[in-house]
């Protein structure tokens, strides 16, 4: 199913949403949905609400009435990510290798690095994206918790990005047995299924996100935006390398916030000087990556989105024709609710700390590697 997104026809968009109604309506499977962290403040827009709205609640609600068996939050999966993307970046500063170290939870990117950059394939973080960390988990962990036929599940994700729906069909991460997600669908084809389900989405009380893949923290909700990933690996390494706790609102690192395109942070940790690069808009990117080429980079983190502003921004988003002050209401709205959290470092999350002493094991070992982690290969030029 396409849809036509400019008025000459000369783009289309491939819609999946026939893809997910077929599988909520099929008895034999257990349609399982998560939703990016970046969806909640900006899907109300497609039902006249103001950028930046929180609607989290309402969205939960919609799901659950569009008849979804379980209803799942992506920050999970992103407090999951730092708890491997800190480790590695541990491993990586204890042991020599390869700094600084990329963040990689933006396919877009990493599909420019190994079409434009192949021969830096070693320095992004093999850590899988939230979304399929999450696919992963969802078709072993869950499954065998909740003891249900894997192949029976279907994973459905909520993305703010088109770049996603190849993600999920890279070979890498369909090859085993079971996909890790199935359907991909963005913000503004899930608002065109409210409105096909007849829901009348202001009106919405709020639900809550089922468990245990659903506890989040205020690390994991700021992943939306540009400089989001990396405040929330600072806030475990810090305190993994230190040993200090990050008290009060000692866990906000300005340096990294806002929705300029290039940014630059020194982070005391212990006796060490950690120095974070964050890039949004692959120019930037582009800029980073041929320092570290040239041998010139003096980053020990780079964060790279490929869209301005990061997946606040992102390609399946209502259109927000690049008015930079949706940019900045979307991304108050996610700071707003990082503040509002109780817990706010991804390694103080109690169903994450569940996940790894009941079934992982310790972070970026041997069994996380093997659900969580990935490859990167040379791609074409192009
Ligand atoms: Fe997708 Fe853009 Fe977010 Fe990258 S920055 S993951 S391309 S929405």
């Amino acid at each position: 199913q396409c849809v036509q997104v400019c008025p000459t026809a000369a783009l289309t968009e491939m819609y999946h949403t026939d893809k997910v109604w077929e599988a909520i309506n099929d008895p034999d499977k257990y349609v399982i949905v998560q939703t990016a962290p970046a969806i909640r403040v900006a899907l109300g827009e497609l039902f006249g609400m103001e950028p930046g709205t929180r609607v989290t609640g309402k969205m939960v609600t919609a799901l659950k009435r569009m008849g979804f068996d379980a209803v799942f939050d992506t920050n999970f999966a992103a407090d999951l990510t730092i708890m491997e993307e800190a480790s590695e970046f541990i491993y990586r500063l204890e042991n020599n290798k390869t700094l600084p170290m990329l963040t990689s939870c933006c396919p877009a990117w990493i599909k420019f690095i190994e079409h434009q950059f192949p021969e830096l394939l070693d320095v992004p973080s093999t850590s899988k994206s939230p979304h399929i960390m999450f696919g992963a988990i969802a078709k072993t962990y869950y499954a065998e918790r909740n003891k249900i036929d894997p192949d029976n599940i279907v994973v459905v994700s909520i993305m703010p990005c088109i770049a996603k729906k190849a993600e999920a069909a890279r070979p890498e991460l369909t090859k085993d047995e079971h996909n890790h997600v199935d359907i991909v669908v963005t913000t503004r084809e899930l608002g065109a299924m409210i409105k096909e389900a007849g829901i009348e989405f202001t009106k919405l009380p709020d639900s809550e996100f089922d468990h245990p893949l659903g506890e989040t923290t205020g690390a994991s909700v700021i992943f939306g935006t540009t400089g989001g990933v990396a405040e929330a690996a600072v806030r475990t390494a810090y305190e993994w390398i230190t040993g200090d706790e990050l008290k009060g609102e000692d866990v906000v690192f300005q340096q990294l916030r806002g929705a300029t395109g290039l940014k630059d942070a020194t982070v005391e940790m212990g006796d060490r000087k950690i120095r974070i690069g964050i890039a949004s808009g692959l120019g930037n990117a582009r800029k980073l990556l041929e320092e570290i080429r040239e041998g010139k980079s003096k980053y020990d983190i780079i964060e790279i989105m490929a869209c301005p502003g990061g997946c606040i921004g992102g390609g399946g988003q209502p259109f927000h024709h690049g008015n930079d002050e949706v940019i900045k209401k979307r991304q108050q709205g996610l700071y707003q609710e990082d503040g509002e959290k109780k817990v706010r470092k991804s390694h103080e999350n109690k169903e994450i700390i569940e996940l790894y002493k009941n079934y992982l094991g310790k972070p970026f070992g041997e069994t996380a590697h093997r659900l969580l982690h990935t490859h990167y290969e040379e791609r074409e030029r192009i």
